[in-house]
């Protein structure tokens, strides 16, 4: 998607080879066009799939999540890395370990909100190792739900998520695949 990766190359910041910045647009500060923009990249994709819910990992993935869930008119669902003291009840849990924390975290989903009869579509910000999204199907198939596929903003194609999870028979779809993060310079894969 042009428009994404003229933004990574006009705002984004490479900390270093490996971690990305986005905070201008998308991870702190969030650009409403540019999401509704991308749901509509994803929502033409997906078109046809029979997509009942869109799932997120909170937070990041939550804006594009709740543009795209809209522009298709399903529910949005947020994987809570925090359990809620209030509803514990019929929680499916699983452990992820975090890309840029280097620490595990606890994922959970409630059973109320995700079934047999649902086909996700699950929606990420990044994909560099694949943890939160394997961790995500993980929850999804507790629940009996099946996996339409992941949309992804920005895929890190030099870190092995998307061949993890297209082994996994997860079809991924990312809007800008970053070569190489560069001091010079962020390279595209096409
Ligand atoms: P994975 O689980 O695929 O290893 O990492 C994906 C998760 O880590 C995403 O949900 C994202 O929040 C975070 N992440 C991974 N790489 C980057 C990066 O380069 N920049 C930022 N801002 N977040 C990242």
């Amino acid at each position: 998607m042009q428009l994404l990766k003229d933004r990574i190359l006009s705002e984004g910041r490479a900390l270093n080879e490996d971690i990305l910045k986005v905070d201008s647009f998308i991870n702190h500060q969030v650009d409403t066009n540019l999401m509704e923009a991308i749901a509509c990249d994803f929502a033409e994709h997906f078109a046809d799939m029979g997509v009942t819910k869109v799932v997120t990992i909170e937070s990041s993935g939550i804006a594009p999540a709740v543009f795209t869930a809209h522009r298709m008119g399903v529910p949005m669902i947020i994987l809570k890395k925090q359990p809620s003291k209030v509803l514990n009840e019929d929680l499916y849990h699983t452990m992820i370990t975090s890309y840029t924390k280097g620490t595990n975290y606890e994922l959970t989903l409630s059973s109320k909100y995700v079934g047999e009869n649902d086909h996700v579509l699950i929606i990420d910000d990044f994909l560099a190792n694949g943890e939160a999204a394997t961790g995500a199907i993980r929850l999804l198939r507790m629940a009996h739900a099946t996996v339409a596929g992941l949309g992804i903003l920005i895929e890190k194609s030099f870190q092995p998520g998307r061949d993890k999870l297209e082994r996994a028979g997860v079809h991924v779809y990312s809007l800008a695949r970053i070569a190489g993060l560069k001091k010079d310079g962020i390279e595209f894969l096409d």
